[in-house]
């Protein structure tokens, strides 16, 4: 039964706060939509009803056939550097804004439609978005939330009916997503390019509202905001190194202020360890290569930093400083975010993370895992095993386990002694270290059977890796990396 209330009761903040940088839009009505995978936990936890999502109404409302009483969508205005070369107008291509929903807790997300038509910000494109890429960003923004990173979230997916023109005809779909806000750093560049002072000074002011509410009375609130994007973005970075996350295309524009990820494009996980790691085809220098991520995001954030100046200080040259200062700081942060992760890797308490011999043994980690061609994920699951008793597994990752003999007895000194302590340390390492993680050959293979209709091998894993800390028997296959003779894989932008 349709209960009578309206699906989604939206405000739109943005809209009545920031004219300048949107335009009101419209989606592209689509011939035949189908929903093909509702995200019930997230339905629930933004207080929507699952049946009524996905009623004939509902998936109208979803697709963008329908709009919502109240909303009025738009599509928002960003620029951004793209591979370090800037483009000054961007802006949701194809995507829109339906609105925003304010939960009982208070927190404000946005619902946003991605493949939804062309917008007057889409330049040569479509404005469309075919199944598969629409289920990956699903797939992995969902592992993403499971491992506890910050990042957009997937609502669902509706296929449209209609067959849209990629190197062969493709099937098309909608993804509705769910973020803190889309509020990126190609934001604040487009609003600073307009040279209107007072447009920049709103959109600072809206997504300090939104997003750092307690810096609204501080003495310099600006300086403020950019130092805590750039913490909320070092804590992020910090965690995709630590699960072996490649972003794939890390342009301001889809770096978020919220601190969450956005944009799963090219992005994937690496399998065996090697800073140097690219999948993306697009990427020929390497640019945003594993390796990389936080010196990119370092340089995003100068983008940033120079966006702001002007609300820094009247003073040119003293907002220089004080923002350079701040830049600075990022390094530091993330730096101590990745310690910290590490050692909780490790088994080791927080409090010995700053004793030097402990920091030592976590910042060698990624030289040893890169010389022996170790898999990033299973290294760390498997090492819980030795606390266990059982060195075996771990060992047999390395391509020389004399290298692991060498390393582990400086390790093993800074974990407790006695068994029983041992086994409590192993269980908190598996607490923090996946198992299952969506693995490239797995994701391909997930999709391209929905794309042909069959969405078993989807759910299955979904099923695997949305609780990737709980080893579960039958799930062996989704544990282990590609096939040493696999070709090297390869993700694509133009989605
Ligand atoms: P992305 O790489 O997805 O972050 O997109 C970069 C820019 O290209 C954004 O302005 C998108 O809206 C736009 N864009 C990407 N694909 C399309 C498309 N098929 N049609 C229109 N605009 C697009
Ligand atoms: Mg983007």
């Amino acid at each position: 039964m349709r209960s009578a209330a309206p699906l989604f009761r939206f405000d739109d903040r943005y809209a009545r706060e920031l004219h300048g940088l949107y335009e009101p839009w419209r989606a592209a009505p689509v011939p035949a939509p189908a929903l093909l995978i509702l995200n019930a936990p997230l339905a629930k936890e933004l207080g929507l009803f699952c049946e009524a999502l996905a009623s004939p109404d509902g998936v109208a409302l979803l697709v963008g056939n329908r709009i919502a009483e109240g909303s009025s969508p738009i599509a928002m205005a960003y620029a951004g550097h793209q591979f370090g070369s800037y483009s000054p107008r961007l802006g949701d291509g194809r995507a829109l804004l339906l609105g925003e929903l304010v939960g009982g807790d208070g927190r404000r997300r946005d619902v946003h439609l991605k493949g939804s038509g062309r917008t007057p910000f889409a330049r040569g494109g479509d404005g469309k978005a075919a199944i598969g890429p629409m289920l990956r960003e699903y797939v992995i923004s969902e592992a993403m939330h499971a491992l506890g990173i910050p990042t957009t979230r997937a609502l669902a997916v509706v296929a449209t009916g209609e067959q849209i023109a990629r190197e062969t005809p493709l099937p098309g779909a909608v993804l509705v997503r769910v973020a803190a806000s889309h509020l990126r750093v190609g934001s604040f560049e487009y609003a600073a390019a307009t040279g209107d002072l007072d447009l920049l000074r709103r959109l600072a002011d809206h997504a300090i509202a939104r997003h750092y509410p307690e810096l609204a009375t501080a003495e310099r609130p600006y300086l403020d905001f950019f130092r805590e994007v750039a913490s909320a973005q070092a804590v992020l970075v910090a965690q995709w190194m630590h699960v072996g996350f490649i972003h794939g295309v890390m342009n301001t524009d889809n770096t978020t202020i919220s601190g969450e990820t956005i944009d799963y494009g090219p992005c994937a996980f690496m399998d065996r360890h090697d800073p140097a790691t690219v999948f993306s085809s697009i990427d020929q220098r390497g640019r945003y290569a594993y390796g990389n991520q936080p010196r990119i995001l370092q340089w995003n954030l100068a983008r940033l930093a120079e966006a702001l100046l002007p609300l820094i200080d009247e003073d040119e040259e003293r907002a220089v400083a004080v923002a350079s200062e701040a830049l600075q700081g990022f390094e530091e942060r993330y730096l101590s975010a990745w310690r910290l992760f590490m050692s909780a890797k490790l088994g080791l308490a927080s409090d010995i993370v700053d004793r030097v011999d402990a920091a030592a043994i976590g910042a060698g980690v990624p030289a040893l895992l890169e010389q022996q061609q170790v898999d990033h994920t299973l290294f760390f699951r498997r090492l819980s095993d030795t606390l266990r008793g059982d060195t075996g597994p771990v060992r047999s990752l390395f391509a020389d386990p004399s290298a692991f003999d060498a390393w582990a007895p400086a390790w093993h000194k800074l974990v407790p002694a006695t068994a029983n302590e041992r086994r409590a340390v192993a269980d908190a390492m598996d607490r923090v270290n996946p198992i299952y993680i969506p693995r490239n050959h797995l994701v391909e293979n997930a999709l391209s059977a929905a794309t042909g209709g069959d969405l078993a091998p989807l759910h299955e894993l979904l099923e695997a890796i949305t609780r990737p800390y709980e080893e579960r028997a039958g799930l062996e296959a989704y544990a282990k990396p590609a096939p040493a003779n696999a070709a090297p894989y390869r993700t694509f932008c133009g989605t």
